[in-house]
């Protein structure tokens, strides 16, 4: 393991993300929506996102910058990035793939939005936000840089705190008891402990 191919699993990681989320992207155009809330705050949060995932650790592949937060690379702990971006694949192909239709970028309810609480959501309410850390902290593990490893955690974790309440909230006033039934068997993230 080099610090080269560290960058190349974590780009092709990104691109693997972008296929499994391709054709939902797509379809979720189609799917009429019946609500959507928080939306110029929504925006900022994914701009925020979207530069810490992305454009942070991109500018540091391709640019080295910013050198002084470098630290010596770790082959071990590149390894451990690996199989996370493996893992994190798996769990976005599977999280899409259980929330069909229901799905959006941002909060939004469809039209005749089916609440999911099967397959992967059956313990976890948010397990594509568990895929969106586990790709946070495989960027931290992947790149011996201060700045670009933590830049992931920083963003996603902005986007997170700020809008998990909203998103149940949103679901509580839709599903109502569902919802709060739903609440009371499952975590947020981490199977048993969040
Ligand atoms: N927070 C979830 C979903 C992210 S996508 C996760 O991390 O897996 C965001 C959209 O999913 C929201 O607009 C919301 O309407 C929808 N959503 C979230 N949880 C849902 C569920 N259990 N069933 C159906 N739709 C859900």
């Amino acid at each position: 393991m080099t610090p080269l191919i560290a960058s190349v699993i974590w780009f092709a990681g990104i691109v693997g993300w972008f296929i499994i989320r391709y054709p939902h992207q797509r379809r979720s155009r189609r799917v009429p929506k019946q609500r959507s809330t928080h939306r110029t705050r929504e925006r900022w949060l994914l701009s925020i996102s979207f530069c810490g995932l992305f454009v942070v650790p991109l500018l540091y592949v391709l640019t080295g910058e910013p050198r002084f937060a470098d630290y010596q690379f770790q082959p071990l702990l590149a390894w451990l990035g690996s199989i996370l971006v493996v893992a994190y694949l798996w769990m976005f192909y599977r999280t899409h793939k259980d929330l069909g239709r229901s799905w959006s970028v941002t909060l939004e309810i469809r039209e005749r939005h089916v609440l999911v609480t099967r397959g992967v959501y059956s313990r976890l309410r948010h397990p594509m936000y568990t895929a969106f850390w586990m790709w946070a902290v495989s960027q931290a593990l992947l790149f011996p840089n201060w700045v670009a490893g933590l830049s992931g955690l920083v963003g996603f974790g902005t986007l997170f705190f700020f809008r998990v309440g909203n998103e149940e909230r949103m679901l509580l006033e839709t599903f109502g008891d569902e919802y709060r039934e739903y609440m009371a068997r499952t975590h947020r993230v981490i199977p048993g402990i969040y």
